[in-house]
């Protein structure tokens, strides 16, 4: 069996990159103006979205649903949120920022002292003028976030509070989309689609999981992809529930998130940490940017936590650029349109395009004339300046593909033995398959079937 290869675009080109960014950087932009949560319309409205780019399933899971350890929160949608001052002005008004209102905010509607606001009132004083992005999914309150500037300019007045809001039982939904692939094992990328306005946590993930899986549905790839848009924790414990009979067929995955800051790429490994996925990511930064980090699992984060819980311990690291938290920007309304670009976006895509090559064409054979070398010259190897795409060939890479061919190195593990790149190796093999001096495992497998 030949494994249909996927462009390789370690080496792609600047304009390759931008043109992609721009598309990755238009989604976002459709998407940020959404008031999000873990549940309700904006989550739905953002699938709704997604589906025009990829054929997504939606699943509705009902308040209440026992899962694991946890309970499906009742669902949450809002309309409407200002405070007024006693002139009847709106100082704080959610239509100018959906971060204003506390995202599970309680409805309210009501008059209220200078003192008693401030004890809903949550600030940055340390940016003073930035809005911050809070949450109250399992304790029922209300509350604003607003800038420190807003806050500071407050007089001993009465204001009006009203947020116009619904908390009641419906449903958690989430999208999945499915590509079929050669075999039943799975490459499962999932992304958390539950913040509001908020770019680089959030939004670069999903619009990077939507083109990756655009590119990947135009070929029958070697894995089958299972991506999925869930709300950050409930979602993903969520889904595991729900699938957790089909889990052991996932053999690699991805979370994807904060993906387009100008920062450095961070790969967290996954909780086995010598994963397939986690070599392959680890290869593909070590390879780019010096600057690039590859850090140990640990549990806090994103859905990688429950992937990665005991029960389960899958295959599943994390790719960020900046990792969250670690910019100043993460959880407040500057993680906006400005804080993401399409250069980086198109970078970190990029990097997910070589992550995907290498992972389906990361096979290991067996070298059909394993006693002593095979008389290359005899069958015009060492005439064969190039491949059968006119690519120059490598014959260390040729050399080095035999000697290890023995069905326990993988061409990953090749490449880096050898320090030769690993196109270069797969390249090599191609050619090695092509005059039947190498044979794939899966191909004898098959064979046998
Ligand atoms: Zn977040």
């Amino acid at each position: 069996m030949q494994l249909k290869t996927l462009p390789y675009l370690q080496n792609s080109n600047n304009s390759e990159i931008s043109q992609t960014g721009e598309k990755l950087y238009q989604l976002i932009s459709e998407l940020y103006p959404i008031c999000r949560s873990i549940t309700g319309n904006g989550f739905r409205k953002t699938l709704n979205i997604i589906q025009k780019h990829i054929p997504l399933e939606t699943h509705e899971i009902p308040t209440g649903t026992q899962v694991f350890d946890w309970t499906v929160p009742k669902e949450w949608n809002i309309n409407d949120a200002y405070i007024k001052n006693s002139q009847g002005e709106k100082i704080v008004d959610f239509a100018n920022s959906n971060l204003h209102a506390i995202n599970y905010s309680i409805p309210v509607d009501k008059k209220v002292s200078l003192a008693e606001l401030k004890e809903h009132l949550f600030t940055i004083p340390e940016y003073p003028g930035w809005i911050p992005y809070r949450t109250s999914y399992y304790q029922e309150m209300w509350g604003f976030c607003l800038s420190h500037n807003q806050y500071l300019q407050l007089q001993d007045e009465e204001y009006e509070v009203y947020i116009d809001s619904s908390l009641e039982p419906g449903y958690l939904s989430y999208g999945e989309y499915f590509i079929p692939g050669k075999t039943t094992d799975e490459v499962l990328i999932s992304c958390h689609a539950c913040h509001p306005s908020l770019c680089n946590d959030n939004l670069s993930g999903i619009s990077i999981a939507v083109f990756l899986a655009k590119h990947l549905s135009q070929f029958t790839p070697h894995y089958s992809y299972r991506f999925i848009f869930i709300p950050g924790t409930i979602g993903s414990i969520t889904w595991l529930a729900i699938n957790e009979k089909n889990v052991s067929a996932i053999k690699h995955g991805l979370v994807l998130t904060c993906l387009g800051d100008s920062g450095n790429f961070t790969y967290k490994k996954s909780r086995r940490g010598d994963a397939e996925i986690d070599n392959i990511v680890s290869y593909v930064l070590s390879n780019s940017n010096q600057q690039d980090k590859v850090i140990d699992f640990f549990p806090y984060g994103y859905d990688e936590r429950q992937y990665c819980s005991p029960g389960f311990n899958l295959p599943v690291g994390c790719l960020m650029r900046s990792p969250h938290n670690s910019f100043p920007e993460y959880h407040t309304s500057a993680d906006d349109l400005n804080f993401v670009q399409p250069q980086y976006l198109g970078e970190s895509f990029t990097k997910c395009i070589s992550i995907v090559s290498i992972l389906e064409n990361n096979q290991a054979y067996y070298n059909k004339n394993p006693k002593c070398e095979p008389q290359l010259g005899k069958r015009g190897l060492y005439e064969a300046d190039t491949d059968s795409q006119n690519r120059r060939l490598n014959r260390m890479a040729i050399l080095w593909v035999l000697n290890l061919s023995d069905g326990d190195y993988t061409l990953l593990d090749i490449a880096k033995k050898s320090g030769i790149a690993f196109d270069e190796i797969k390249q090599a093999a191609d050619v090695l398959l092509r005059y039947d001096l190498l044979t794939s495992s899966t191909e004898n497998e098959l064979e046998n079937f």
